[in-house]
């Protein structure tokens, strides 16, 4: 019997995106039993093509379409989920959003700034093609500022363009280096097991079924923590029973806007450097370069081969918008959902602003990529589904990741989602000593 099922856990997390491992850290600092259970591997990050590929890029799994209008949405399948691919930027909860449905993350958000390596980008790791956007930005009187990210500044190497494809350099912080310090103080960590239920004595969650080398298999704890994602956890918790689970989300919309200036020659940039957060529009505008194998594959669908080879003399702005609730994930872990008209007329207004700011910082041939989205999320949301201690109406289940937010959001989530795992880590590990 393998040894992870031959015994009682205090908590067993599905997951291990930030949301899970900010709980595993938590109970492992608070010396708890935890056994953690990914779907996905846990393969050094090598900052590859192929591996963000396998992870990140398989269709049905990874890279999902919405109907009708083919949206696609990305996650990560691997050890630290999403984060493993993301632009690493750091943003502050909506505290007064959070406060009304008795969230309070001011606490635990001051512990993480003060862990974590969070800092504007310094000055010589911004790219060209980031300064030149910020200038003229700034000329046209946008409050375009220095983002925060969660990098460790030392260790980056600012043109090797491989953040998108998993810092290789160890730079980029992942919630995989809160696993990587659970395991080191204990936790147990199967990959490749995907949990498919929870299972019950009565209303009481006692455990999981989970899929592992073809084989089904059970483990079992106090606590059961779902963090499988805003698409991930939905599927498990319908197939337990809660068929309410997966309606009205979010998944905060995106479109790069692409301009190119002769004479500009940048090698790889870090990722939203810098960039301004039109609250009154709904969106979020930033720098975002992207690696040649990606710029391709966002300007081929709009048929603009004449920029298939331009990505070097590129300058890029990404508009993120705060999509309105709606839509539903499939039983199968898919994705439902249309654009509506207020969505378009945000990500429209974005274009205008960012076609004025490449064109006054000289760029030509301006043109717009495909639309895409990748914060999936309001799936299992708090007050609806979940009390205020991320408690389902079952006991002993909770939701830990972006599945519980309980609003529209349209911002960078991951420093929100670690700070609900520390809280919830917390409370657990308190009712777990009385
Ligand atoms: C390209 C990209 C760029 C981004 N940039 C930023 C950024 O700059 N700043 C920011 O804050 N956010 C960013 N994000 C978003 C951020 O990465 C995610 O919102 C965050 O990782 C979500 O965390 P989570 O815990 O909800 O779930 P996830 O990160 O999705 O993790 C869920 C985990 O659960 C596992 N899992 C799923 N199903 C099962 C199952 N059945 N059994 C076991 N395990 C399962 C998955 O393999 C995964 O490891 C970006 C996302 C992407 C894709």
């Amino acid at each position: 019997m393998p040894e992870e099922i031959s015994r009682v856990y205090d908590a067993i997390i599905v997951g291990s995106g930030p949301g899970g491992a900010s709980v595993a850290r938590e109970l492992m600092t608070q010396g708890r039993r935890v056994l953690m259970l990914e779907r996905g591997d846990n393969a050094p990050v090598k900052g590859s093509f192929f591996q963000v590929a396998a992870n990140a890029g398989i269709p049905g799994q990874s890279l999902l379409f919405t109907n009708l209008e083919m949206l696609a949405m990305v996650r990560g399948l691997c050890t630290g989920g999403s984060s493993i691919f993301y632009c690493a930027t750091a943003f502050e909860p909506p505290y007064a959003m959070l406060d009304k449905y008795g969230v309070d993350l001011r606490t635990e958000v001051q512990e993480l700034k003060a862990q974590l390596p969070i800092a504007p980008t310094e000055d010589r790791l911004m790219g060209p093609g980031a300064r030149l956007m910020m200038e003229s930005a700034r000329q046209l009187g946008y409050r375009w500022h220095k983002l925060d990210k969660f990098i460790y500044q030392d260790k980056c190497r600012p043109d090797c363009g491989l953040c998108s494809y998993g810092c290789p350099h160890g730079a980029k912080w992942t919630a995989r280096n809160f696993v990587e310090a659970a395991v080191g103080r204990g936790m147990t960590l199967v990959n490749g097991a995907r949990v498919t239920r929870v299972l019950f004595e009565g209303d009481k969650a006692v455990g999981v079924r989970y899929r592992k080398n073809f084989q089904d298999h059970e483990a079992f704890a106090k606590r059961i923590v779902v963090a499988a994602g805003g698409v991930g956890s939905p599927k498990i918790l319908r197939r337990s029973g809660l068929a309410r689970a997966g309606y009205d989300f979010f998944f905060d919309p995106l479109v790069m806007v692409f301009g190119t200036v002769d004479g500009l020659r940048s090698r790889g940039e870090i990722q939203m450097s810098a960039g301004v957060h039109m609250n009154a529009g709904g969106y979020l505008m930033v720098d975002l370069n992207f690696p040649a194998p990606i710029y391709l594959a966002q300007s081929l669908p709009r048929l603009r081969l004449d920029k298939a080879f331009s990505q070097p003399k590129t300058l890029m702005i990404m508009i993120k918008i705060k999509d309105a609730l709606g839509g539903r994930t499939t039983g199968w872990g898919g994705v439902r959902k249309r654009l509506r008209p207020e969505d378009k007329a945000k990500l429209k207004d974005g274009y205008n602003h960012a076609a004025r700011i490449l064109k006054n910082a000289g760029a030509k041939g301006i043109f717009s990529g495909w639309t895409v989205a990748a914060h999936p999320g309001g799936t299992v949301k708090i007050k609806e589904l979940l009390d205020s201690n991320l408690k389902t109406a079952k006991e002993n289940l909770y939701v830990c990741d972006c599945s519980v937010i309980p609003e529209a959001w349209g911002l960078p989530p991951t420093l929100t989602l670690l700070a609900l795992g520390k809280r919830l880590g917390r409370h657990l590990a308190g009712q777990m000593q009385s």
